[in-house]
């Protein structure tokens, strides 16, 4: 539609506000008009942290001559025209506020042209007025140049930090919207040196090799879900490739990429019990969703965005990263295996027609388990490690950990269906307890007993255990219940109080490294393993095995190269 000045009961509408705080807001907002402007091809450039000079070249559809003076007009857009509109954005920008907003504050040249016209216009505005105009030649497409910034404004220069910093807010911005948009060719030129440079080939995982390494590119997890309404994608990091903060959480709501804990919350609810404390994945991921779904003109910088169904979105989101995780073998380093993308490929046909906006979870079909390969035991190491041979190389299994996990997955489906076994005590025990014990012990008396514990008090801080769940009566009883009652006191974990409890009696109970077991307790041990949800992970997210793949055997011993 052409550009027009947006009507009064429009722009009061509009979440307004600055949006020009620094350069790499002014990088934001030209490569989203490139983006809107349907550019297979966009250039950004910038030099001295972008205050010198900032300059996005793309192949989009260009403005005609007629609109050019008006794309400067406050409120003057193309993507909107009434209130309905608003509610059904699809653009990246949509307020008409950019391009004049980067004018006031800096001297800018464009040029242009769509394919309705001949030629081209350029035009120079210094702070928001016209200076020059004339007709030129070129192809199709816009380059906006933008020099001096802030260079009237000394609060707003005091405000900015080095070129360099500045320089690295705008490779952070440009690599977003690149990972949003895999079919795009970015380049990125930072004082002339190229800082990045993307296919254009719609492939994500060729972008994460250019921002992120080849590591990351080829280990990370397809995330494909497809529902009725909505459809996320991406890829996800195996626990393997986490990282020590946040940073590498992109997220994307109809590839705008958005600030949303949120979503943050979901992706990191997938991983629970996969990843060490301090731990994060890496995850790039995009929700589609019809427009009216969401409300992105609530922030002035547009990063945030509100949903109209929350919980269905976290549901989904959860549902869908952990779809990727499960569906995941052990994949061979180097090489994405074929089945990873069968499988997940499976699983998204099941997912089909799952409804974004109902109160209930999104996923009702069961994930599939993903098992383990048949692992052939070898020997034990240490009295500590099993040694197992499987298709995919050697295996090392810490049996403490191994075992951890069985009974901990045990513990919870005991509990679930109300099924815990108990031992009642011949001997009840007799263990004293701190007033903070007594306390914590009197606010979970019923979670206990639903896991088989019955404490009584016996006078002063004496207490008698008469009954235990079955998998502790081999364990230090007193010990087991003390460690219990400090798990559970701990208030910094958002832990669930049933998993604390199933850590606390898994690990309790679990056979103890320097133990020597029988070939015949191994191969249990591993088939046990085998037929757990996360065999790979500890119940606290430490690794149960290391593998050494026939592939990384290879490359030791110098058969392949
Ligand atoms: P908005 O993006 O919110 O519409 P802007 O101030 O960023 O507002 O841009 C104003 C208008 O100028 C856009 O609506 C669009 O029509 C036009 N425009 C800006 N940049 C480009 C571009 N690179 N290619 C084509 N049209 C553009
Ligand atoms: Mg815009």
């Amino acid at each position: 539609m052409p550009i027009k000045v947006l009507a009064p009961e429009v722009i009061s509408k509009i979440a307004a506000g600055e949006v020009i705080e620094r350069p790499a807001s002014v990088v934001k907002e030209l490569v989203e008009n490139s983006l809107d402007a349907g550019a297979s091809q966009i250039s950004v450039e910038a030099q001295g942290g972008g205050i010198d000079l900032i300059k996005v070249i793309d192949n989009g559809a260009g403005i005609p001559a007629s609109e050019v003076e008006l794309a400067f007009h406050r409120y003057a857009t193309s993507k909107v025209s009434n209130l309905d509109d608003l509610g059904n954005i699809s653009s990246l920008g949509f307020r008409g506020e950019a391009l004049p907003s980067i004018a006031a504050v800096a001297e800018v040249e464009i040029s242009t042209k769509a394919s309705s016209d001949a030629v081209g216009s350029y035009m120079y505005l210094r702070k928001g007025d016209i200076v020059r105009r004339e007709s030129h030649a070129r192809p199709q497409g816009t380059t906006i140049t933008v020099h001096r910034l802030f260079r009237y404004f000394p609060a707003r220069l005091k405000f900015l930090k080095s070129a360099n910093a500045e320089n690295s807010h705008i490779a952070h911005i440009v690599s977003h919207l690149a990972l949003a948009f895999p079919e795009v060719r970015f380049s990125l030129l930072l004082d002339k040196h190229l800082s990045l440079q993307t296919a254009g080939n719609g492939n994500l995982r060729d972008v994460v090799n250019q921002i992120y390494g080849l590591k990351l590119a080829q280990g990370m997890l397809k995330v494909k879900w497809r529902g009725t309404l909505s459809e996320i994608s991406g890829l996800v990091s195996p626990p393997s490739l986490s990282r020590s903060n946040r940073s590498y959480l992109s997220l994307f709501v109809n590839r705008r990429w958005v600030y949303s804990s949120l979503l943050i919350r979901a992706t990191e609810k997938a991983y629970h019990g996969l990843l060490m404390d301090g731990k994060h994945p890496v995850a790039i991921i995009n929700i589609s969703l019809p427009p009216e779904e969401i409300d992105v003109n609530v922030h002035p910088t547009k990063a945030q965005i509100k949903f109209h169904h929350e919980q269905a979105v976290f549901a989904t989101v959860e549902e869908a990263a952990k779809g990727a995780l499960t569906a995941a073998p052990i994949a061979k380093p180097g090489a994405i295996s074929p089945s990873t993308t069968s499988r997940q490929e499976l699983a998204s046909l099941r997912w089909q027609g799952q409804m974004v906006g109902e109160k209930e979870p999104a996923f009702t079909a069961p994930l599939p388990t993903p098992g383990l390969p048949v692992l052939r035991v070898m020997g034990q190491l240490a009295n500590t490690y099993i040694i197992a041979e499987g298709p995919e190389g050697l295996y090392l299994i810490d049996q403490h950990a191994a075992h951890e996990r069985i009974l901990y997955d045990r513990i919870l489906a005991q509990w679930s269906q109300a099924e815990v076994e108990v031992q009642g005590l011949l001997q009840p025990i007799t263990i004293e307890l701190t007033p903070g014990e007594e306390q914590t012990l009197e606010a979970n008396k019923e979670t206990l007993a639903q896991f088989g514990f019955t404490i009584e008090p016996f006078g002063d801080r004496s207490h008698l255990i008469r009954a235990v769940p079955v998998m502790i009566t081999k364990a230090n009883v007193i010990e087991a219940v003390s460690i219990l009652l400090d798990n559970l006191a701990s208030k910094d974990s958002p832990t669930p109080w049933e998993e604390k409890i199933a850590q606390s009696l898994a690990c309790h109970s679990a056979i103890r490294g320097g133990q020597q077991l029988s070939n015949e307790e191994m191969r249990e041990l591993i088939k046990q393993l085998e037929q757990t949800k996360q065999p790979r992970t500890c119940p606290h997210g430490r690794p149960t095995m290391i593998q050494l793949s026939s592939y990384q055997l290879e490359k030791e011993f110098g058969r392949v190269s």
